[in-house]
């Protein structure tokens, strides 16, 4: 799927919320109308055998004035014919009948609901300024009425623990969105959370702790078909808005080799190691952290390897034949 991404930086959000700066994050201001026509026209004739989605993010878009709603809808269905749909991302408190309708009626198929938590005491403690139960109502209100739905979620906002993360993920687990987006929270300038850090009231995730939890969030979402589609804020980020909190650029890249280390480790046969080449860079990327920790853990002087080329990445066994290499 490909999808075109057009940035609103906080349209239709009725405050701001204490973390959130999405200009920092998006590094745009909002598309004019009259530039997403052609944007559209573009990407569609650049990508023509894909499927494809035009996507509104960085706002609240179905809180919009509706002229104006109605008006990015029309500009980028004049390209209806080329495109599955549109994607639009907003806050469940933010969604009924009524206005699911009106996405209906103008090509939305995907709806993504910044959640962020299902713990009462982190709504509250992150005034989100809606309860659970919104967010449950409104994840089953947008699957009855048959659209695709994306969960966001920020493990470490304020009031997390590990109450917080378990409910979240069984909520999750039971509404079984269609696909979910992990963002650590992160303190950003010029938010009210920087002030709350800069007071002592609000302390971000280190990166380690982070790793750990949304590899955890990961692989309970693997085990129930749940898809993970990001993970982190993108790597482009000016790293002068970043205050405190797990912000890395490569930030799914870590996972990654978080998750394939505690694999091979479950795993693990004193044998050789056989990899996929797109691998290679987890174990000898981040100073060798990866290999540093499986050798220490197996209490090995080297980890015998064979570079399979044709092995998708993640992908490994352990087999008797000759390595190619020791590590
Ligand atoms: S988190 Fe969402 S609703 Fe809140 S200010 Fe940012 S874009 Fe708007």
């Amino acid at each position: 799927m490909k999808i075109f991404p057009i940035f609103i930086p906080h349209l239709g959000c009725r405050f701001n919320c204490v973390y959130c700066d999405q200009v920092a994050i998006t590094k745009c201001e909002t598309s004019t109308i009259q530039s997403i026509s052609e944007s559209v026209r573009k990407f569609c004739e650049n990508n023509q055998l894909e499927e494809k989605e035009v996507a509104f993010f960085g706002g609240t878009f179905t809180n919009i004035q509706k002229e104006k709603q109605q008006a990015y809808f029309d500009t980028v269905n004049e390209h209806k014919d080329k495109i599955k749909g549109i994607r639009i991302s907003t806050r469940p408190d933010s969604i009924n009948q009524n206005i699911l309708d009106f996405c209906k009626d103008n090509n939305v198929c995907t709806i993504e609901l910044g959640i962020q938590s299902f713990d009462e005491s982190v709504l509250k403690s992150s005034k989100r300024g809606y309860n659970s139960q919104t967010a449950i109502e409104s994840c089953n209100l947008i699957k009855e009425n048959n659209f695709v739905l994306g969960i966001q979620l920020m493990p470490g906002l304020p009031g997390f623990n590990s109450g917080s993360l378990k409910t979240t993920i069984e909520t999750t687990i039971k509404l079984n969105p269609d696909f979910v987006r992990i963002y650590p929270t992160i303190v950003l300038k010029n938010t009210e959370l920087e002030n709350w850090y800069k007071n002592g009231e609000y302390s971000p995730l280190s990166l380690s702790e982070s790793i750990e939890i949304v590899s955890q969030m990961i692989n309970r979402f693997k085990e129930k078909k749940i898809q993970v589609i990001k993970v982190g804020l993108h790597s482009d980020i000016d790293e002068d808005k970043i205050i405190a909190g797990p912000y890395h650029q490569s930030f799914g890249e870590l996972i990654r080799a978080e998750m394939l280390k505690v694999d091979i480790l479950n795993n693990f046969k004193t044998k050789t190691l056989e990899i996929s080449p797109a691998d290679i860079s987890l174990f000898k990327g981040f100073n060798s952290k990866m290999l540093k920790e499986i050798k220490q853990k197996k209490k090995l002087k080297n980890l015998p390897i064979i570079i399979n080329r044709n092995f998708e990445k993640d992908k490994f066994i352990f087999t008797d034949a000759q390595p190619d290499e020791n590590w």
